[in-house]
């Protein structure tokens, strides 16, 4: 087999390291007397890369903070322990309760803080909203800064006005954040290439993932930024949905895979990890099983090969996964709809099996809007869509299952 420098015994001992490293102290953890992070010794070494121009190390993987964050403290321990030190939430996340369960912890465990590099996000464009986001996040997750603010979710540059540069500049000085950007879920490529114009854009998160990443478009606006000193985190790694039985070529894959060593999900972070502009990958670790499989993940120094590759290319030109380029297919439909936004919370649903998260997100959608949705022709847009979106037929399923 060729693993590139590293042997299968090798990873799955990775993998025993970091799943042992759950185990023991998420026994414990759940009995309430397992040691505070402060006493406990770091289980791994996780890799580090600098983010943009800050000139800041930080782990290849991210802890994303979308779940029930108080009542799974136990994850975010371990996290710590694993070298997931980078932990990202946002002012919305289970309406702020993901924010509170981060809170909960640094209070009991002050001393972690100034090992975690803590992101934090905010809906609003305009900069006095914006303040109020920030402080309001600030209180929830107890503690006096952020390492890094994004402007939350972003479909077009347009959205991000002038003032929102000097606003970064006058967060700095007050020590608020460190650093400023945005995430961007919908038309990545071109908020990515006309970001470093702007000026002050310090970071970005934004979907990155095997079925997107090796477009013209996103390549170049990948190096942009990079060439810019942006830090840039992946998210949504793992392209959206699970891989089916009933097909041969997709069956073939996981085979393989699984000679190799790995799951098809730890080879969808390889394939990200692989483009070492990219800074960390940022994803929803539910429990300590997720946790110890992307831990073991990244820890792995096996190279995805060319046929791998070729393969995950294979699934990817099958296409039937929304790639959040919105701006194609929300003109084509009478009076605008937000396809992209209901994907995402279809996404959310059916592949994370978060169905309150979907209905969180799907209810931000204004309810004049949301009552239209089932009644629309989406016959134009699906004809544009490139990647062959059943459009129509999901959007009706959304307002079904979500309303
Ligand atoms: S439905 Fe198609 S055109 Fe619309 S955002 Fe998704 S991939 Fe793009």
């Amino acid at each position: 087999m060729a693993n590139d420098g590293v042997s299968r015994r090798d990873f799955l001992r990775t993998a025993a390291v970091a799943a042992g490293a759950t185990g023991a102290a998420g026994a414990a953890g759940a009995l309430g007397s397992g040691p505070t992070e402060a006493q406990a010794a770091p289980a791994t070494t996780m890799p580090r890369r600098t983010f943009g121009k800050s000139g800041i190390k930080v782990p290849i993987l991210a802890l994303g903070g979308i779940f029930d964050t108080p009542n799974n403290q136990l994850v975010l321990r371990q996290a710590l322990r694993l070298g997931v030190t980078y932990w990202d939430t946002a002012e919305r996340y289970g309406w702020g309760r993901s924010e509170l369960g981060i809170g909960m912890y640094l209070a009991k465990n002050p001393t972690a803080r100034k090992d975690i590099f803590l992101v934090s996000k905010g809906r609003s464009r305009d900069p006095k909203e914006l303040t109020k986001a920030l402080d309001q996040s600030l209180k929830r997750l107890k503690t006096s800064y952020v390492d890094l603010y994004f402007v939350h979710a972003v479909d077009e540059i347009s959205e991000l006005g002038p003032g929102l540069k000097a606003w970064g500049e006058q967060k700095k000085k007050e020590g608020k954040i460190k650093l400023l950007g945005f995430s961007s879920h919908q038309n990545m490529a071109a908020c990515l290439a006309a970001a470093p114009k702007l000026g002050w854009v310090d970071g970005i998160m934004f979907t990155y993932n095997y079925r997107v990443m090796n477009t013209p478009q996103m390549r170049r606006a990948v190096e942009a930024c990079h060439r810019a000193g942006i830090g840039l985190t992946a998210m949504k790694t793992q392209g959206g949905r699970s891989y089916s039985t009933d097909s041969a070529a997709e069956a073939k894959l996981v085979d393989r895979f699984t000679k190799r060593g790995f799951t098809p999900q730890q080879a969808h972070l390889k394939a990200v990890w692989e483009d070492n502009r990219i800074a960390s990958i940022c994803s929803a670790m539910y429990n300590l099983t997720v946790l110890a499989s992307n831990v073991a993940a990244a820890l792995d120094r096996t190279k995805l090969s060319a046929i791998d590759h070729e393969l995950l290319r294979r699934v990817a030109a099958a296409g039937g996964y929304c790639a959040g380029c919105g701006s194609i297919c929300q003109t084509l439909v009478s009076g605008g709809a937000p396809v992209a936004d209901v994907m995402r919370c279809l996404m959310y649903a059916r592949q994370y099996g978060d169905r309150d998260l979907a209905r969180e997100t799907y209810a931000e959608i204004p309810t004049a809007v949301r009552v239209r949705l089932a009644g629309l022709d989406y016959g134009p847009a699906e004809k544009a869509c490139p990647q062959g979106v059943p459009i129509g037929r999901l959007m009706r399923e959304a307002v079904r299952e979500l309303a």
